[in-house]
């Protein structure tokens, strides 16, 4: 294999950020070992003609927010390195490499293309994410699909049960994995357990139509601490666990208390032992580091050809993964009706939209790139003029360098999902955004909307002619406005960056309850002994 790192030096936190990274680390020292389990590994292996796997840094937002936090605490990865069919010998190869340079120590959970197709594409990407995203219609409902979903989380949970001791706090990600408590359990894995849905939860009646819904909240409410990214998330997953409640009382003798905590019964005389901790920790970025890698001489550099290629107009930015729930249709709609409304916006604006591949063999998703493809075509042969294109369309990556030049001289930043769990693009936008000009405009339904909406133009992006306006009202706010609210949102996002999110979360996940003592073996009497306590 072919030497790489797979951690290039420009996402690595720069030496100053670093630094102050681990002053934070230091504020709680690590008592125990991290295991996180999400479906990726931070990498991704391909595999290259003739010379066996290439492996490569993986994009999104979790990987992203993950990587540095077990770099500078230490621990363990487990997940599923990205390609189907990978033999144990190439694993293991690429272990080594990965190992030798400086990379996160990483268990791989092998699948092969039958599972990928059941489990990820299936059950995780054709039903669970639609329907957590409020997009019932499309969901692909297979008891094939779930089987696959369910053996795949046992496989999760095999190298889980080989590689934790009871010590370590296991930090379980995401949708993909909800099943995974459940054969901790039957594997009797000792662990403290935590599990955090990066993606929005969806209400009681859409959680209904899960035909396995007992099964997977069942599996849930084995965690110690279960948190979401918005407190709509927890109230629905709640309103979810009380509509399911009575089965499950009966079954695991848990109620719900009036704060909307989970209470052992077993273990009902001593609440402070038996909580089931449901909470609310939106997830950040690492803001010191996308600010002082926008303020590089590099990304300097690029923003200044950047912003000679524009001649002076303003410039409109959208980045987003294909993905069907980024509103990017509706986004354009309401463009071409802010273009055809203010005429005055004509050849002074500019929409850059980036649209990063992802999941291009789900048909859906294909479907989606012909219309954004179709409808950016239409828009820019409505009303472009000789030296200006309304609609810059590209279908590609970006490096990092070049993701910070446009957030950093975007005027505006266009960011309508229809849903979703956080979006980290719209923190990363307000981080990079040096000179504090741009304005930010945002869905209401994005996560990020609950702690950014005292700075940003909120806007309901099935509303067309209202976000048109928006894209109005932004473009002629004047400039002492758009200072003071995006000092306001980097404000918001410095004071609550990725560190203290992990560091809410594992402290959290660290807190001792019945549950977890009970699994480890530990009966009150025998704890409180220990700590010289007696019980009340
Ligand atoms: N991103 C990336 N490659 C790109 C463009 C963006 O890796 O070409 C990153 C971006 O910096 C952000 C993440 O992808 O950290 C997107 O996260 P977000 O929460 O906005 O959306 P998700 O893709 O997770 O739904």
């Amino acid at each position: 294999m072919a030497a790489h790192n797979v951690f290039p030096e420009s996402r690595l936190p720069c030496p100053s950020a670093r630094r102050e990274l681990t002053t934070k680390a230091l504020l709680t020292p690590p008592k125990q070992r991290i295991v996180i389990v999400s479906n990726r590994l931070p990498i991704m292996l391909d595999r290259c003609d003739g010379s066996g796997w290439q492996a490569k840094p993986s994009s999104g937002g979790l990987v992203a927010a993950l990587r540095p936090i077990l770099r500078e605490r230490g621990g363990l990865w487990v997940g599923w390195p990205g390609a189907a069919d990978v033999g144990d010998t190439e694993l293991a190869e690429v272990g080594e490499h990965l190992a030798a340079h400086d990379n996160p120590r990483m268990r791989a959970v092998p699948l092969n293309s039958e599972e990928v197709d059941d489990f990820y594409k299936g059950f995780s990407n054709g039903l669970i994410w639609p329907l957590f995203h409020d997009m019932p219609k499309i969901c692909r409902f297979s008891a094939d699909h779930w089987r696959a979903y369910c053996r795949v989380n046992r496989k999760f949970a095999e190298v889980v049960a080989r590689e934790a001791a009871p010590d370590d706090v296991l930090w379980v990600h995401d949708y993909h994995l909800m099943m995974l408590g459940h054969e901790l359990s039957r594997l009797r894995v000792s662990s403290r357990r935590g599990f955090f849905l990066h993606i929005p939860f969806p209400s009681l009646e859409l959680f209904l139509e899960l035909p396995w819904r007992q099964q997977i909240m069942d599996s849930l409410l084995s965690f110690d601490l279960i948190a979401f990214q918005t407190d709509r998330d927890r109230r629905n997953f709640l309103q979810c666990a009380d509509a399911l409640g009575e089965r499950f009382v009966v079954e695991s003798n848990v109620k719900l208390d009036v704060r909307g905590r989970f209470l052992d019964r077993t273990a009902a005389d001593d609440k402070a032992w038996s909580d089931i901790q449901i909470a609310t920790l939106p997830i950040s970025i690492d803001y010191s580091r996308v600010a002082k890698d926008a303020a590089s001489d590099a990304v300097q550099h690029r923003a200044l050809q950047l912003r000679v290629d524009l001649r002076g107009r303003r410039m409109i930015l959208g980045v987003d993964r294909l993905d069907y729930t980024k509103g990017i249709v509706h986004r354009l709609r309401a463009f071409q009706l802010a273009l055809e409304r203010h005429a005055e916006l004509r050849g002074k604006i500019t929409l850059v939209q980036h649209l990063v591949p992802s999941r291009e063999k789900i048909s859906d998703y294909a479907k989606l790139r012909c219309d954004v493809e179709q409808l950016v075509s239409e828009i820019n042969g409505q009303f472009s003029e000789p030296g200006w294109v309304p609609i810059h369309y590209m279908y590609h990556s970006l490096s990092w360098e070049d993701l910070l030049a446009y957030y950093r001289i975007a005027s505006i930043a266009l960011i309508t999902p229809l849903k979703d769990g956080m979006n980290l693009v719209a923190k990363e936008y307000c981080a990079a955004q040096v000179e504090e000009h741009g304005v930010l405009i945002l869905s209401e339904f994005a996560g990020a909307a609950a702690e950014l909406k005292t700075g940003a133009l909120l806007v309901n992006p099935h509303d067309i002619a209202s976000t048109a306006e928006s894209i109005y009202q932004a473009f002629v706010m004047p400039k002492d406005e758009r200072l003071e609210r995006m000092r306001r949102l980097r404000r918001t996002i410095r004071n609550h960056d990725v560190f203290d999110w992990a560091e809410a979360f594992l402290s959290a996940a660290r807190k001792k309850s019945a549950r977890s003592d009970a699994r480890a073996g530990i009966t009150p009497s025998s704890h409180n002994h220990r700590h010289g306590m007696s019980r009340a």
